[in-house]
C-alpha cells in the first residue's frame, strides 16, 4: 500500500506554496489508491501554536484534501504530532552513537560563522560546518565538555549520494556535501533532519512529495536510513512559489494565506484551479475540486520550474 504524507510546520499559517505541495502530495497518493498522512512537524515547540495547527486543518479540509490518519481521525502509527514522538528519536539518536555516527560538536554559534570562503551548505544553512570538532581527541572532548554541553552531528560517509527525484529526475550530491549536520542541538532539540527521517520510517511513508527547498535535504535522510537500516521512500520535490521580490513565500508575504484568502471570500474551487494550472496539471486556471484531479493526475505533467506570484493573480483568485 502507498502510504503519503503532508507535514506542515505550525509556526505560520499555509500559504498558497504550502497548499500547492499538499495538493501534489494528496494527488499523487489518491492517484494511487494509498494512504495520506497528515503530520504536525511541531518539534520545534518554541515556534509552533497550536491555533495555527486548527487554521491548517480546518484549511486542508476547506480546500477540499482529506486524511486517513492524523489530528481528528487518528491511526496506527501515531502520535501524529512531533512533539509527542521525542521518545522514538532518542532510540534512534542511541542507535546511532552505538554505530559511531554521531560527534559532540562544541563550536559556538559565533565560530560557525566565522569559517569563511568554507563551501555552501544546504542553501538555507549557508556554510557547511567544516567538520572541526569531528577529529577531536578524547582529553579535547573532556576539557571542552567542562564549559559547554555540546550539540550531537552525524558524520557524513566517504559516498555521494544519488536518487531519483520523481519531479527532476537523476540527482547526485558529492562525498560530505552540506557538511556534517546536527542530529540534537545543544538544548536538547531533535533536528528537523531526524525527526522527519524516524517519522517517514516508522509511518511507513512509501512517497515523499514536498519543497524543492528541501531537495538538498534528502541526501542527509539518506545517509540516516542508510545507517539506521531503513528502507528509505521515494522522493519528489515540487518547484516553489516565490513571492514579486522573487523569494520564496514566507511569512512576510503573510496576505497570501490561505485563511486570509478564505476570509477574503476566495472560493477553494478557485485557489485549487490555479495551483493546478501553474502545476500544468490542467490547461486554464479554471475553479475545480481537487478530487476531479485524482484520476488524471500522474507527477510526470508536474512543471519543473518555479512560478512568482503576483497580486493580479491574488486579486483573481478573491471575488470582484
Ligand atoms: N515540516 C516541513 C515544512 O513545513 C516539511 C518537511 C518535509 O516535508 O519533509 O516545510
Amino acid at each position: 500500500m502507498r502510504r503519503g504524507r503532508f507535514a506542515p510546520t505550525p509556526s505560520g499559517d499555509m500559504h498558497l506554496g504550502n497548499a500547492k505541495i499538499a495538493l501534489l502530495s494528496w494527488l499523487q497518493i489518491r492517484a494511487a489508491g494509498g494512504q495520506f498522512i497528515l503530520r504536525i512537524e511541531d518539534i520545534d515547540i518554541q515556534r509552533s501554536r497550536a491555533e495555527i495547527t486548527e487554521r491548517i486543518i480546518t484549511d486542508l479540509k476547506w480546500l477540499g484534501l482529506d486524511w486517513d490518519e492524523g489530528p481528528e481521525v487518528g491511526g496506527d502509527y501515531g502520535p501524529y504530532w512531533q512533539s509527542e514522538r521525542l521518545e522514538l528519536y532518542h532510540e534512534a539518536l542511541v542507535k546511532l552513537q552505538a554505530k559511531h555516527c554521531l560527534y559532540p560538536c562544541y563550536c559556538s554559534r559565533a565560530e560557525l560563522l566565522a569559517v569563511a570562503g568554507a563551501p555552501h551548505g544546504l542553501a538555507s544553512e549557508g556554510t557547511a560546518y567544516a567538520g572541526t570538532c569531528r577529529f577531536l581527541s578524547e582529553a579535547e572532548r573532556i576539557e571542552k565538555a567542562k564549559s559547554k554541553t555540546p550539540s550531537l552531528r552525524f558524520a557524513l560517509g566517504e559516498d555521494a549520494t544519488s536518487f531519483e527525484d520523481g519531479i527532476f529526475g537523476p540527482q547526485s550530491f558529492p562525498p560530505g556535501s552540506g557538511g556534517d549536520f546536527i542530529v540534537r542541538r545543544a538544548d536538547g532539540m531533535y533536528s528537523y533532519q531526524l525527526a522527519v527521517t524516524i517519522d517517514d520510517a516508522l509511518m511507513g511513508i512509501t512517497d515523499v512529495l514536498r519543497g524543492a527547498d528541501l531537495l538538498d535535504s534528502t541526501p542527509r535522510q539518506l545517509q540516516l536510513y542508510q545507517a539506521l537500516e531503513l528502507t528509505p521512500p521515494t522522493f519528489a520535490h515540487a518547484p516553489l512559489l516565490l513571492g514579486e521580490d522573487g523569494h520564496r513565500l514566507a511569512k512576510r508575504h503573510g496576505d497570501l494565506g490561505i485563511s486570509a484568502l478564505r476570509t477574503a471570500g476566495a472560493r477553494p474551487e478557485a485557489i485549487i484551479g490555479w495551483i493546478a494550472y501553474i502545476c500544468g496539471i490542467i490547461s486554464k486556471p479554471e475553479p475545480v475540486q481537487a478530487s476531479d484531479l485524482v484520476s488524471s493526475f500522474s507527477l510526470q505533467q508536474v512543471a519543473r520550474h518555479p512560478f512568482i506570484l503576483t497580486q493580479q493573480i491574488i486579486r483573481q483568485l478573491l471575488p470582484s
